[in-house]
């Protein structure tokens, strides 16, 4: 069976699927996205993930593509097409294509819209989140708005690289005073030797994400203790244990950070809990 894309109002083959060279997307990373987790045919926390998607595009002032029920549907669709059962949805929409010049584009030109899908695997998933993932730090590279799901996401790339080439999965970012910020396609947390979940809060420094509110919202309702609140590396080498958020690993433990072992080296039971609770507190949509 052959993969399926969605590229601007028609399905067609993964492997032939492309954008115009003046996409602004391809020109000027001038576009938004979001990613959804699928877990067992269901697309999770699909309209959160879509109220998110209406933020970042107000914030750069681009239209919707399409009516966000025609994009809900979409998503489905794609999603059914792959036959993915566990995996990832993908929407990105960019402001369209255009001579290439920074100003924004004539008002007819349509924003574009492309969606795909793919199968990961929940065993390799689990096995990952059995050992937890290493983490590197990395200076803060970062425009200041990234509370917006922007595709320009060279500088995450670049930290994300260091942190592989240094054995680790996830980079995490350091500001000017030496707080851990968020990962480079993650959200942090840590558990202090006092067993306090702290995480940074969403105001400033991070992307808002879905998986940590869904994450807090467990968290209050387990009734444990935690703070909102920016930590430093310091109590990050010092913590009992640490882990971090997104659709696309869920809840993993971190149980190296710079090389060294956070807390045992073994993955922590408030992360592994959590992570056994996730798909409790989510949203479920059918495929
Ligand atoms: N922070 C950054 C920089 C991200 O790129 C992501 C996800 O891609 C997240 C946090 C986690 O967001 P979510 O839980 O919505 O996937």
């Amino acid at each position: 069976m052959s993969r399926i894309a969605y590229v601007n109002g028609q399905y067609v083959r993964h492997a032939d699927a492309a954008v115009h060279v003046e996409d602004r997307g391809y020109q000027f990373a001038d576009g938004v996205y979001e990613v959804c987790e699928v877990w067992q045919n269901k697309i999770v926390d699909m309209p959160r993930h879509l109220d998110r998607l209406d933020r970042s595009l107000n914030e750069l002032r681009i239209d919707w593509p399409m009516t966000r029920s025609a994009v809900e549907f979409v998503l489905r669709e794609v999603t059914r097409r792959n036959r993915v059962r566990d995996g990832l949805v993908y929407v990105q929409v960019t402001r369209g294509v255009s001579r290439r010049d920074h100003f924004f584009p004539p008002e007819d030109v349509a924003p574009s819209i492309v969606v795909t899908a793919r199968s990961t695997s929940p065993k390799a998933a689990e096995a990952q989140a059995e050992k937890g993932i290493s983490v590197v730090t990395y200076p803060e590279n970062r425009w200041p708005r990234v509370d917006i799901k922007t595709i320009a996401l060279l500088p995450n790339v670049l930290a994300k690289q260091n942190a592989k080439e240094n054995g680790g999965k996830e980079a995490w970012y350091l500001d000017a005073d030496g707080n851990v910020t968020e990962g480079g396609s993650t959200n942090a947390w840590i558990v202090t030797k006092d067993g306090v979940l702290v995480t940074r809060p969403a105001e400033s420094g991070i992307l808002r994400g879905i998986t940590r509110a869904v994450v807090l919202d467990l968290v209050q309702k387990e009734g444990l203790t935690f703070e909102e609140r920016p930590f430093s590396l310091d109590e990050a080498r010092e913590a009992r244990e640490a882990f971090v958020t997104a659709a696309s690993t869920l809840v993993m433990p971190v149980t190296r950070l710079d090389g060294k072992t956070i807390g045992n080296g073994h993955p922590g039971s408030v992360a592994t809990r959590l992570r056994e609770l996730f798909h409790t507190a989510t949203d479920l949509r059918a495929v």
